[in-house]
């Protein structure tokens, strides 16, 4: 194989590997900012839930006093039947009496209402403010935990990068900046292998004569559809161990060509 092609595909692979670290790194981060979300969403509800107790409190307590209000009407009420003379006054009295008797009672079966939906939602907010505080608890551990492990990635990945540095130093200039520019425009994946036909980096099956111009090697050889550069791989059975893997598998293939190279 070309000599400047097993640069690039040993810088390909570094340049995996600095990707992977980061990837890590940030899946470290996102899962605390995560966490800190859930939490904040959570106390959030903590709120909306005191808010509506405190409304509810307050619906009681005007509830109550209509309660008891309607009671001495109906008490007033009935003192003022030993006194009615006529049975028009006596028939209004006793209207009156029926009415606030009604008012009574349906005020005291609202009462329930409040103190049974009161019961609950305390039951909620000691749920939820107990959830919260472990969670907080568990927070504090997975921050420095998190920290810890980025703190050991990046180290891995600063060492890495030396490495890197010293690769690319090794690749003629104009190829570099070809692989550099690929790198960029094809998510950090610019070498790729042709297995079975096909580029790994766009999963289009190539023309039987550039597999070949591929499988000799004497030639930068890129992709008709993506513009990666190509290098072979023997099929799987035939394949040696230690040959770079294809980076990057789970990004989406891009079949747009690129704009200008
Ligand atoms: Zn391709």
């Amino acid at each position: 194989m070309n000599e400047d092609m097993e640069k690039l595909i040993s810088l390909q692979r570094i340049d995996s590997e600095i990707a992977g670290f980061a990837q890590a790194i940030a899946k470290c981060e996102a899962d605390t900012v995560k966490r800190e979300q859930a939490i904040l969403d959570e106390q959030e509800k903590l709120a909306a839930l005191k808010t509506k107790i405190t409304l509810l409190t307050e619906k009681q307590q005007e509830n109550q006093i209509e309660h008891e209000e309607a009671e001495v009407r109906m008490k007033e009420s009935q003192n003022k039947m030993l006194l009615v003379q006529t049975s028009r006054e006596h028939q209004a009295l006793l209207k009156e009496i029926e009415d606030n008797k009604k008012l009574a009672k349906s005020t005291e079966e609202r009462a329930l209402q409040f103190i049974e939906q009161l019961d609950q939602l305390g039951k909620e907010v000691e749920a939820l403010e107990a959830q919260c505080a472990t969670e907080q608890a568990q927070l504090a551990e997975v921050k420095q935990k998190a920290a810890k492990e980025i703190k050991r990635l990046n180290t891995s990945k600063k060492g890495v990068e030396g490495e890197r540095t010293e690769k690319a130093a090794a690749v003629p200039p104009q190829l570099l900046q070809r692989y550099d520019k690929l790198m960029l425009k094809r998510h950090g994946l610019a070498v790729v292998a042709v297995k079975d036909s096909v580029c790994m980096g766009c999963h289009m099956t190539l023309p039987p004569q550039q597999v070949n111009e591929v499988l000799k090697g004497d030639k930068l050889n890129l992709c008709p559809t993506c513009q990666r550069i190509l290098y072979y791989e023997a099929p799987e059975e035939e394949a040696e161990s230690g040959t770079p893997e294809a980076a990057g598998e789970t990004l989406a293939p891009e079949e747009v060509p690129l704009a200008e190279e």
